[in-house]
This record gives structure tokens, sequence and C-alpha cells, in this order.
């Protein structure tokens, strides 16, 4: 029998590149060959390949109980929410599998508690044009994006769209009626676009003032890759609900919604609940995650290197000013705007065997393991500006 990518739903269009390794910031081919992965599985792989800590989380948790369902306890659980509740602005925290599962129980969540406080007519979800919150139905519609909600049927019911950083069209969107505000701080997919700290705090107050909820999806730019341990944190304003996932599991699929017990109050036994959400595998490496980057030293390690790797990237700006024309985001998410397709320079940089992933908006997505070091960071920079150089001789051509 020979494996084919054929027989994949074609949804996806990976290169050729067969990686059966990887080894802190480094992924290895079945050939051998070395790529430096300034990706991270989508801001996924924040400590990296391999992580020791997390080897040994994960094995030794193996051998000795996989999975229980929420019927029983799972100790594991009860130590992470501890962690997170102690760390954040949450009282209550539900595991998930995903990102996707965790912005669905915080879109749940928030309707229910306008219906637990006697308004369940109360649904208004806003949202960001450029954002992303996952793919199931409450997802889509909370993003709104045309490529991901046509052809699946009517839009649902209570889902309203406003242009990223139109003030005025959010506050002509915002009413008795709106059941929550729903953002990313830093904005991944659309653009790797930070939301200014004080527009944070805006729609903090402008929530505060109408009774509405506010949800952060720290699912792309939490779990330290800011150089806080939650982004939110830089505007010194805090959600009522968190949606947080890919970082937070460092590889292994977790995910969670985290809440103030005021905005929980509508969630009772019963109202939800997961088979897989919280299990011990998960739990094992989430613990040992966590543990990890919540460290103060760590933490200020992410933010000096940030800088460094925020700067590098403006000295490509600087050196390629045709080709370049912003340089975004935050911490180690960061986002080089274009003036060409960033497909272009994603595969020239591949075939110098590094790897970064692209955005909307024309940008190049950089997010690398939040472990790299100056060597990587020249490296990666080196290899982007052979890329971009590249380009400028082709067009001069
Ligand atoms: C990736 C992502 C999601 C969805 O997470 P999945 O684990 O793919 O379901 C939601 N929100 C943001 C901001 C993301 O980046």
């Amino acid at each position: 029998m020979s494996a084919s990518p054929s027989q994949i739903l074609p949804v996806y269009s990976p290169p050729q590149e067969v990686f059966v390794r990887g080894e802190g910031a480094w992924l290895f081919t079945d050939k051998n060959e070395r790529y430096l992965d300034f990706i991270a599985g989508i801001a996924v792989n924040a400590l990296g390949h391999a992580h020791p800590a997390l080897v040994d989380a994960l094995t030794g948790q193996a051998q000795k109980l996989w999975h229980l369902s929420n019927m029983f306890r799972v100790e594991g659980q009860e130590r992470l929410a501890a962690k997170y509740v102690e760390t954040s602005f949450a009282d209550v925290v539900f595991f998930t599998n995903s990102g996707t599962e965790a912005i669905e129980g915080a879109l749940k969540m928030a309707r229910k508690y306008h219906t637990a406080n006697g308004q369940p007519e109360r649904i208004d979800i806003i949202g960001f044009s450029g954002s992303f919150h996952g793919r199931s139905y409450a997802a889509i519609n909370a993003s709104g994006n045309p490529n991901y909600v046509e052809g699946f049927g009517p839009r649902l019911p209570g889902y309203v769209q406003v242009p990223f950083g139109d003030h005025d069209a959010f506050n002509a969107a915002l009413t008795e009626k709106t059941a929550a505000i729903i953002l990313e701080p830093v904005q991944g997919e659309g653009g790797v676009r930070a939301v200014p700290e004080q527009c944070l705090r805006g729609i903090r107050e402008a929530c505060d003032k109408v009774g509405a909820l506010l949800i952060f999806d720290e699912v792309q730019c939490g779990a330290a890759r800011t150089g806080k341990l939650w982004a939110h944190e830089w505007a010194g304003v805090t959600p009522d609900i968190m949606a947080v996932a890919k970082g937070v599991g460092g590889g292994f699929p977790m995910g969670a919604f985290l809440a103030s017990a005021e905005a929980a109050k509508g969630m009772t036994r019963g109202v939800h609940g997961s088979t897989f959400g919280g299990n011990p595998l998960a739990m094992a490496v989430g613990n040992a995650v966590f543990d990890i980057i919540n460290a103060p030293e760590f933490l200020s390690r992410v933010r000096d290197m940030s800088n460094h790797l925020g700067q590098s990237l403006e000295g490509l700006r600087d050196r390629h000013p045709d080709l370049v024309v912003d340089v975004r985001g935050k911490g180690m998410l960061r986002g080089v705007k274009l003036t060409i397709d960033p497909k272009t320079v994603q595969a020239s940089a591949r075939a110098r065997k590094l790897l970064v992933g692209v955005a909307g908006d024309n940008v190049l997505r950089i997010a690398p393991p939040l472990i790299i070091d100056e060597t990587h960071v020249s490296h990666a920079v080196d290899v982007l500006d052979a890329a971009l150089n590249d380009i400028d001789a082709g067009a001069a051509a």
C-alpha cells in the first residue's frame, strides 16, 4: 500500500518536504535535511520541538493513565486550572481540545450569562473584520470572513461584524442587544495586527457601559508569545472570558476558556461538556508548559528576544523599502507586510531551509518557538534578506 496526499481531503496545500523529527527550533526531513522553524506549527510549539520537560511529562503520563472522561475528577485539570486562575482575571476554567472549541464555549457562555440575567434576547456577538476564531459554525460567524462562511448555508443570527479600527461603526453596533464583543488582542490570521492598547481599554469601557461581556481570543497571541503570559496584560485591562489554545499545549492538542465567576454564572451542571477535553495526557503537558512559560526569567527573555527580532525585521524594511512596507505585531508574533505576494517570499525562504507563514493583508507571518536565541534570529533574517534580494534582482533584470 502506498501513501498518497491525494487521499487527504484537499483543503490544505502542503509543500513536498516531509518532516519526521524536530529538536528545539529545528525540523528534520526524511532525507535528514535541517530547516529552521519560524512558524512553530502556527504559534503552537512554544517551547520548540521535543522539549525534554514536555517529553517527560507526556511519556510519564502515558505510562499511568490516558483517559477518564469528565465523569471523573482529573487531577491534572485541577492543578492547571488553579495555575490559570492564580495568574489571571479568571475564577473558573473549562478545558477543550482546540481553539475552536474554546471559542465555541466562550460564545455559549456569553449568551447563557444574559439568559441567567433574565435577558435571553440579548444574543448579539460583535466581531471584527480580519479576525479569525476557528472553523466551527459559531467561530466562522463570529469572524464573518466571506471565505469561511460562504456555501455553508445561511449566516447564524446574532453575529455582527465591524471593520477593524472603525470606532464609529463599533459604537453604532454596540447596543442593549449586545451579548459580547469578541476580539484578538493581536490579530493573527488577519494580518498580524496588534490592537492599540488604548483601543482595548476603550472597548472594555464601552462593554461595561452597556453590560456586554468582553471575550479575548488569545488562542494565537496568548501563552507568553507577546512576552507577557497573556497578551491583554500589556493594556492593563481584563476580559470577562478568554479563549486559549495553540501554545498552551506546546504541541499537544489542548485549549481552554477562562472566565470570571460572574460571566460563568449561567454555566451550571449539564450545560456544556466534552469527552476528551482536559484529558490526563493533555493536562500533563499543559502543566509542564505552564510551569516553564510562567517563570519571570522566561518571560523577560521572550521580551528581550522579541525586541531583537523586531529590530532585525525593521532592518529588512530599511534594506528593501520597495518590498517591505510595514513590520507589525507584538512579541514573537510578527508580520512583515510586503508589496508582493508573501507566498513567493515564503517559498524562497523554504528553498533556503527557513519555514515562515503567511497571513492576510499581504503579510509574511513569523512565529518562532519562544526558546530561540540571537543566532536563530540572525539566521532567519539573513535568509529573508537573501530571498528579498533575489526578488529585487529579478525585478531589476
Ligand atoms: C488558530 C486559532 C483559532 C482556532 O484554533 P484551532 O485550534 O485551529 O481550532 C481561533 N482563534 C485564533 C486567534 C486562532 O489563531
